[in-house]
């Protein structure tokens, strides 16, 4: 049995090191009798792990102590839901900037519980690009400002997300934390669906400013309030145990890798590597996203004839190199190449993308 280089934009390819820790720890945790998840989350064996996972994704993140840290169910969506029952009154006004799908999502989870405005959208142009800063509308009073850092399915990424005065600005990381440094100082709060750099699916990360979440926020159940969860350490019940063991892992390979440094690095060479694989092809394959906007993590790409899709899934696949094919919003193919893709995988890609230019020229 091989792997083959994973493109899949999430759940996505985990570092093989995690994998086989998990392996060989599944029949029993270390010596408790048992595996990680047929043992109490409230025994000692779980909240170790529980409170490495926080510590080493402090530290790989350098996240401040007035932050907190809440690991959470119900993926990046269930957080957008939640965002405005937590951090705005009723009927307050929340800005979302919406760069591509997921900052629609995100407003559309809003939009039940808020007064919730566009203060940009590039959707008439497609989601190809980024809003100019100058040209934002912002509402002086709202509870916080949306952005998405990195839109998975567009692949476009804020370079540098800009602060909004005032007003917290609240960041979909789901895609792209942990691919390099990132001041979380100039942020609200930051949160991340785990299933694509940090590992399975089935939890997520709140990072969250200590006093955004004094705030009153709505009516809700103590099961979306995160002020009760951070005070039972997001185990009001029983968590995805296994999620966040597997997170833990994933953390510990990235800070063994020498942390966020080295991935931007990494990351910076295999899109510069896939970028110019594309960009020099003379038009057989085709990125419409604006340059400044290109996202690192998530490359969508377009071969000149649609009616060669099927070839290129086929013969990549062929290759070792599996789920290229495009989100179905835009067709054509999208590589994600998220931490755990090695530069050989890119370039891999990026030599199979030539040879089939010239076969089927
Ligand atoms: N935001 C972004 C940027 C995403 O890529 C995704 C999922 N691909 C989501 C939110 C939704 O995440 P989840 O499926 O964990 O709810």
């Amino acid at each position: 049995m091989s792997r083959a280089y994973n493109f899949s934009p999430g759940p996505a390819a985990l570092p093989e090191p995690v994998l086989r820790q998990a392996q060989a720890e599944m029949l029993e945790y270390r010596d408790s009798g048992a595996s990680i998840v047929e043992i109490s989350h409230r025994g000692e064996a779980f909240l170790e792990v529980a409170h490495r996972t926080e510590a080493d994704l402090r530290t790989l993140l350098s996240i401040p102590d007035d932050y907190a840290v809440l690991f959470t169910a119900g993926g990046a969506t269930t957080v957008q839901a939640l965002l405005p029952l937590n951090f705005a009154n009723a009927g307050q006004t929340v800005d979302y900037v919406v760069t591509g799908h997921w900052g629609k999502t995100a407003l559309k989870q809003a939009a039940p519980s808020a007064d919730a405005r566009i203060a940009a959208s590039t959707e008439a142009g497609g989601f190809r690009s980024l809003p100019a800063r100058g040209e934002w509308t912002e509402s002086p009073d709202a509870a916080y400002l949306h952005v998405t850092a990195n839109e998975t399915i567009h692949g476009v990424e804020f370079r540098e997300i800009p602060t909004a005065g005032d007003v917290p600005v609240i960041a979909d990381f789901s895609s792209s934390i942990a691919s390099e440094p990132l001041d979380i100082t100039r942020f609200g709060a930051i949160y991340a669906g785990a299933q694509k750099n940090l590992g399975p699916v089935g939890i997520a990360v709140l990072i969250a400013r200590r006093d955004l979440l004094e705030r009153a926020g709505q009516p809700r159940a103590p099961i979306f309030d995160y002020r009760t969860q951070l005070e039972g350490e997001s185990m009001l019940n029983t968590p995805p145990t296994w999620n966040w063991y597997m997170l833990g892992l994933t953390v510990k390979w990235m800070l063994d890798e020498g942390g966020v440094a080295v991935f931007a690095e990494r990351n910076a060479r295999k899109a510069a590597l896939l970028y110019s694989a594309i960009d020099g092809s003379g038009g057989y394959y085709r990125n419409d996203v604006a340059i400044d906007a290109r996202s690192r993590m998530n490359v969508p790409f377009f071969l000149h004839d649609p009616a060669l899709d099927a070839a290129f899934l086929t013969e990549s696949k062929a290759a070792g190199l599996v789920a290229l094919k495009g989100h179905r919003v835009l067709g054509g193919m999208r590589a994600s190449i998220y931490n755990a893709m090695p530069e050989a995988g890119v370039q891999a890609l990026a030599d199979f993308m030539q040879e089939f230019q010239q076969r089927h020229g």
